[in-house]
């Protein structure tokens, strides 16, 4: 079977189980991926929220810390930022709406957000925001990421507002939250996977382990023909001729399966 099939069948199995809190099963287990633990389906614990939780307020709780920190380890170091591709319902959801982004690419103005000097450093956004709004401002004074967190609006508070409206209590993050979930639809909408490219905490603390990880993508370049079917397809914008274990890469394998040369591929 070809590689992207397999893929969304792993990613539906991810979504799947995300949500068997929906026939009782809660694990009390973290998510190696991105995914709301208020969500009313959820099986699982938001691993943001349980370091947000650990450092609250300068009270360190090892136990809580460790934990997801182990488990998105152990994931990166065997197989990088695998989990954005193959797992993540986030990811299964920016899949889905990725052929908006593509179509609007028509206009100069969508096509040029990708290719403006600015966009480079528009990808280190994520590593502020897991510094900054998991770890230090939780930390030091309570506030958290997951308090406008737009994942837990789309995954929690939307579900939860529509099967119980009259019992939901807004909090007073609820407005910017709201005002941040637009935001994150806007751009989901405009750029191909644009929430994992600058935003997403999770994939920012998997993102080096793609330099070290055990599975990873090898373009053999000495063959390659300049075609650059490779990085046209990437959901990541990479430019996959010339990546060397490039942080950015989800290992979707869409690269893999498109290079008419077959030269690039996974390897341990
Ligand atoms: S970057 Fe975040 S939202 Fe995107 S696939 Fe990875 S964990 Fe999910
Ligand atoms: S470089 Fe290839 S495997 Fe990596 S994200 Fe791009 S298309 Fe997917
Ligand atoms: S698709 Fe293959 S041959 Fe074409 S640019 Fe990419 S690596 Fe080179």
């Amino acid at each position: 079977m070809n590689l992207q099939p397999k893929r969304l069948i792993f990613q539906c199995i991810a979504l799947i189980s995300a949500n068997l809190g929906a026939f009782g099963l809660k694990t009390g287990f973290c998510y190696p991926f991105f995914y709301c633990q208020a969500c009313p389906a959820a099986t699982s614990a938001c691993p943001l929220r349980a370091i947000e939780q650990s450092v609250f307020k300068g009270l360190i709780t090892w136990r809580f810390l460790l934990y997801p920190l182990l488990l998105l380890g152990f994931f990166g170091v065997l197989t990088g930022r695998a989990v954005c591709g193959w797992a993540c319902p986030i990811g299964l959801l920016q899949r889905t709406t990725s052929r908006i982004p593509r179509r609007l690419k028509k206009y100069r103005f969508i096509r040029n957000l990708g290719t403006h000097p600015i966009e480079p450093y528009l990808r280190y956004v994520k590593y502020l925001l897991l510094i900054g709004l998991v770890v230090v401002t939780p930390y030091v004074i309570g506030f958290m990421f997951t308090d406008i967190c737009p994942v837990g609006f789309l995954t929690g508070t939307i579900p939860i507002l529509a099967l119980n409206p009259g019992k939901f209590v807004p909090n007073i993050f609820f407005p910017l939250a709201a005002i941040i979930f637009v935001l994150f639809l806007i751009l989901i909408f405009i750029v191909e996977r644009g929430w994992c490219r600058y935003c997403c905490p999770i994939g920012a603390f998997l993102a080096p382990f793609n330099k070290i990880s055990v599975l990873h993508v090898v373009v053999h370049t000495e063959k390659c023909k300049h075609c650059n079917v490779c990085s046209y397809i990437c959901p990541m914008g990479i430019d996959v001729p010339n990546m060397d274990r490039d942080p950015e890469c989800i290992l979707c394998g869409k690269c893999v399966s498109q290079c008419p040369e077959r030269i690039i591929a996974f390897e341990r």
